[in-house]
């Protein structure tokens, strides 16, 4: 069977990101699944469990520490010659920001076609995919080169498929272009209590409604009792309500949990951009013309301070 390359995601605090499990499920369904670790030095042991519970047949460790000390040039640039020497059927990668720029660049280098935003794809590579800020779902297939598809968070359900891999090293050259933009600082992912908000099954949102960045107490709430991630609009990140890394959009990240909970939000086309794909959305807003009710599967019209807490006081009862 022919190698599917899955580009491995992972972050210090949460390890083998959910986004890599579910492609390594959906390789399974199109040929061998090979992971393709790109990180510094040690990077594939840590990760090595994880990738084999999930069916890595093989393991590319490609590390050094100019892959972990430069942007995403040298991912690209050593994962293209990767794909050059083991011809797989496609390859794999999340629908993140580093994601979707490793798939472009990589594109380029092999003058291959790319699929983003994929929230489904074929066993002969058909991605259904969503275009235009999300407003179209198209099928789409790759017709020049092999599919490199990216695919968005919570788009397939992981399943484990124990797999013993061998862990391979790939040899690290980065060209001098790739090494025109250096990482100079990080600062440390905090693994909080919740989910990380783009990987959440349940995500439960603030907007301008909300009013007050202490009022973010009753989103968080909610979501503590559904065991979700907090996300917010632009205009609550705008107001000072809840911290940028949070919102959600088209400026900010992509979520499609099970269940979108939107509260105090208008559903503006940026704002639905970035969550349009949930699963289930439910909204509360005093509006009952906001465009958000266009969109939801279920709504309340009513005032989210009085309507919350009562929710919430339903679902501690379970
Ligand atoms: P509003 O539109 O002001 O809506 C607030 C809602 O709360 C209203 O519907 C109101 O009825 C309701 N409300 C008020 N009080 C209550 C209450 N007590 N109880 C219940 N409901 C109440 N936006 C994003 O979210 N994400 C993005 O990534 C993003 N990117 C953008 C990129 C560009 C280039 C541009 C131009 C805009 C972008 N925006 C983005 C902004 C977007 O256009 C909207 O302005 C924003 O989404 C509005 O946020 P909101 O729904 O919280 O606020």
């Amino acid at each position: 069977m022919a190698e599917v390359l899955v580009v491995v995601e992972a972050t210090a605090a949460f390890g083998v990101k959910k986004v890599t499990l579910e492609l390594l499920t959906l390789a399974r369904e199109i040929g061998s699944p090979s992971a393709v670790v790109l990180g510094g030095p040690g990077a594939a042991a840590a990760l090595t469990d994880k990738l084999a519970e999930y069916g890595a047949e093989k393991i590319y460790a490609a590390e050094s520490e100019e892959i972990d000390g430069y942007l995403v040039a040298p991912k690209a640039t050593v994962l293209a010659e990767l794909v050059r020497s083991v011809s797989p059927a496609a390859v794999l990668l999340a629908s993140t920001q580093e994601g979707k720029e490793i798939a472009a660049r990589l594109a380029i280098k092999l003058d291959n076609g790319v699929l983003t935003d994929a929230v489904g794809l074929d066993a002969d590579g058909t991605a259904t995919q969503v275009a235009f800020a999300g407003a179209t779902i198209v099928k789409s297939k790759v017709t020049r080169g092999l599919p490199i598809v990216a695919l968005r968070p919570n788009s397939v359900t992981p399943v484990p498929a124990p797999a013993n891999p061998a862990v391979e090293p790939v040899a690290v050259t980065p060209a001098e272009t790739d090494k025109l933009a250096k990482v100079v600082d990080r600062v440390a992912e905090q693994k909080g209590s919740r989910p990380e908000l783009t990987e959440a099954s349940v995500v439960v949102a603030g907007g301008r409604g909300v009013a007050s960045a202490d009022n973010f107490k009753l989103v968080e709430e909610v979501a503590d009792l559904l065991g979700g991630a907090v996300g917010a609009s632009r205009a609550a990140v705008d107001s000072g309500f809840y911290p940028h890394q949070f919102q959600v959009g088209q400026t900010g990240k992509t979520v499609s949990p099970q269940l979108y909970v939107a509260l105090g939000i208008s559903g503006a086309i940026q704002h639905r951009a970035g969550m349009q794909t949930s699963k289930t959305i439910v909204a509360v807003n005093k509006d009952a013309e906001a465009p958000i009710f266009e969109l939801a599967d279920f709504g309340v019209v009513g005032d989210l301070n009085k309507v919350v807490p009562q929710a919430a006081d339903e679902i501690r009862k379970r």
